[in-house]
């Protein structure tokens, strides 16, 4: 899963950043509405975290050429308390929820699973691949019907893979997954949550490809 933040305060953003990442989510950070736009361009994201007051160009502006394009994250925008008229523009523009400044972070990891959960709902239950599932909406994961304990890399890294069972994913493409930008990435990083990842689901389950990257076992 990955998360786009647009917030010009940079302690609010740091504050985000970590809490998100703890959580498990690979999330990037744009500082203004331009900077956003840019982001929001590359349609990889599957939730946005939306301050609607922002230099260069407005979230509300920000947000209607999202929606206007098709863009289908869901987006929480995050509002001052008193900005009442702002709130309601911001959904009527295409928002799905809001949250008021200063907000607790629990509320905010909740209110971000509830909508992941409705989208990943509405896409695609449960994935199952051989002897494995793996449940995004509940973050389960399951071998022969028994349940195995992932730490959020290894759940997105498994993630990543059984989605897509077929294809063979580089170290780039996985990294891209599993990270914000600006995130420390060392050089073997994959190969270390694969490696975690084998250990615990069967290392036969994720196959080396030669020079070019990993997937899936066929089965
Ligand atoms: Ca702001």
């Amino acid at each position: 899963m990955r998360l786009l933040l647009v917030e010009d305060d940079e302690m609010i953003a740091e504050t985000v950043l970590g809490a998100m990442r703890r959580s498990g989510y690979a999330i990037d950070w744009a500082g203004d509405g331009r900077a956003a736009e840019l982001s929001l361009g590359n349609d990889v994201y599957d939730l946005v975290l939306l301050d609607l007051g922002l230099p260069k160009k407005d979230g509300i502006e920000v947000l209607n050429a999202y929606r206007k394009r098709g863009g289908a994250a869901p987006v929480i925008i995050l509002t001052a308390r008193d900005a009442v008229d702002e709130r309601i523009r911001g959904l009527d523009a295409g928002a799905d929820d809001y949250l008021i400044k200063p907000f607790d972070l629990d509320e905010l990891a909740a209110r971000v699973r509830a909508l992941l959960r409705r989208r990943t709902g509405q896409k695609q239950p449960i994935y199952a691949h051989g002897e494995l599932t793996l449940d995004p909406a509940a973050h389960e994961v399951t071998k022969d019907g028994a349940p195995l304990p992932l730490v959020p890399r290894e759940f997105a890294l498994l993630q990543a893979l059984i989605e897509e069972p077929t294809r063979v994913f580089t170290k780039a493409e996985l990294e891209e997954k599993l990270y914000g930008w600006g995130e420390e990435v060392g050089s073997n990083t994959i190969e270390v949550h694969v490696h975690s990842l084998r250990r615990k689901i069967g290392a036969e389950q994720v196959v080396t490809v030669r020079g070019v990257g990993y997937r899936l076992k066929r089965c």
